[in-house]
């Protein structure tokens, strides 16, 4: 990366990034083409502790616009997943409804429906790619900060001490720095994802490994969703979604750490379904249930002089397709809000900035709440609807 020099309002000062996922490495590559001086804290032990999830698709005017403005466009297109973005909607007993698979490539780069697909592993090693060495200080779990004078004394859980000017918070859902920015709790959407994660599904279920064919499949029946998505390393993503009572991962009684409970669990509320996706279940070692929580879509804080949020961290709402789109979208703001030379002091400029993404997170957050019907239970309308919206994204390419 070229030196640049440095803009006036962070000349001299650290920036602390605490949270390594997609919001905070854009935001801490975004920062250092102005030439600023960032740290990413990450709790993780390392860059391969841990596998990153599924696939994830960036859309034009969001995800794709920042990696554009991150000079990052060309090792995006060396890595995402041609063909991903279609889709593969079936019913309850496999039929399908919607097939993309059959065809020919409808859209490319440049095209604002285009919704181009990278595992999340990629993005997060494309976002890393372009750091300068020794950016991000793995294994740094934030725990607590004090203020003095105008910084923060930051501590970790390994015990270290570091000092910044200012800090950004990119934690994601269960962020610590938050409560140092505003004490606004999350609330429970109503409805509870069942992650599960299929290390080689060729191997364990290869029916289902055929029919998602590396991309998008939604299944949907009887007010059940099980939607799947392949990961860059060959393994398969599901999630099965239901509306529950607010403590039902701990009033069901099922201990989500005991695969052979929660397949019990699945069996039975998919037992109508084609026996195909009991083989998706069976094939599960490891299963993670997700309440799906959001901050309320009128929350506001007065303006910290030296510390903000991005992402989950300041917004999290259900999952609509947007997260990580809108994380990458808050470090673009905020970077420029910080180096564009429009404001007199941090203060200012960060208090536009959340300006911004309130408004924005407001909007989207009311969007996400609004499907999650259609996704944990939905109707004949709402399987109605998707095929609907499936085949007018596809008009759009025609
Ligand atoms: C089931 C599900 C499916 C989703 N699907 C999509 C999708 O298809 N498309 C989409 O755009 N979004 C999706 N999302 C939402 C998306 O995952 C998030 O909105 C997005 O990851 C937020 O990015 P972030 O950088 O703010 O936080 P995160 O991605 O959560 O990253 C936070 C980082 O901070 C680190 N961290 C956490 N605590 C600490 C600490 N104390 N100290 C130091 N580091 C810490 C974590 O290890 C992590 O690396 C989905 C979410 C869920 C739950």
């Amino acid at each position: 990366m070229e030196k640049s020099k440095v803009v006036a309002l962070l000349q001299n000062k650290k920036i602390a990034i605490v949270g390594g996922g997609p919001g905070g490495l854009t935001l801490a590559r975004l920062l250092q083409l102005k030439g600023a001086n960032v740290k990413v804290y990450e709790r993780d032990l390392s860059k391969e502790a841990r596998v990153q999830g599924a696939i994830v698709d960036l859309h034009f005017d969001s995800g794709l616009k920042v990696m554009e403005a991150a000079g990052l466009m060309n090792a995006f297109k060396s890595n995402y997943m041609d063909g991903a973005d279609k889709y593969r909607l079936t019913d309850k007993d496999a039929n399908i409804l919607i097939d993309e698979h059959e065809q020919v490539a409808i859209a490319g780069f440049g095209d604002k429906h285009f919704r181009p697909e990278i595992d999340r592993g990629a993005l997060r090693n494309v976002l890393i790619d372009a750091l300068l060495p020794g950016t991000v200080v793995w294994d740094r779990e934030f725990l607590s900060m004090v203020q003095v004078n105008n910084t923060w004394d930051v501590r970790f859980a390994n015990g270290t001490i570091d000092t910044a000017d200012i800090v950004i918070g990119s934690d994601g859902y269960r962020s610590k720095i938050r409560p140092y920015v505003t004490d606004i709790m999350a609330a429970y959407s109503g409805a509870t994802i069942i992650q599960g994660e299929v290390d080689y599904p060729e191997n364990t279920c290869p029916e289902i490994y055929k029919m998602v064919d590396n991309c998008n499949f939604i299944a949907m029946g009887d007010g059940k969703t099980i939607a799947m998505q392949p990961r860059g390393d060959g393994g398969l993503t599901f999630y099965g979604a239901s509306l529950h009572a607010e403590n039902w991962v701990r009033s069901s009684g099922i201990n989500f750490d005991n695969a052979e409970e929660v397949y019990a669990y699945l069996a039975e509320f998919y037992q109508d379904w084609n026996p195909i996706f009991l083989t998706l279940f069976k094939s599960c070692t490891h299963f993670t249930p997700r309440p799906l929580n959001y901050f309320p879509l009128n929350q506001m804080w007065d303006t910290k002089a030296n510390i903000t949020l991005i992402g989950d961290a300041a917004h999290l709402m259900p999952p609509s397709g947007e997260g990580v789109n809108t994380a990458m979208l808050d470090a673009l703001d905020l970077s420029e809000c910080l180096t564009g030379g429009g404001f007199q002091n941090i203060h200012d400029a960060i208090a536009a900035y959340e300006k911004q993404m309130l408004a924005r997170a407001a909007m989207l957050g009311q969007e996400a709440l609004e499907g999650i019907k259609d996704f944990a239970c939905p109707s004949n309308e709402s399987v109605q609807r998707l095929i609907e919206q499936l085949n007018q994204n596809r008009n759009n390419h025609d």
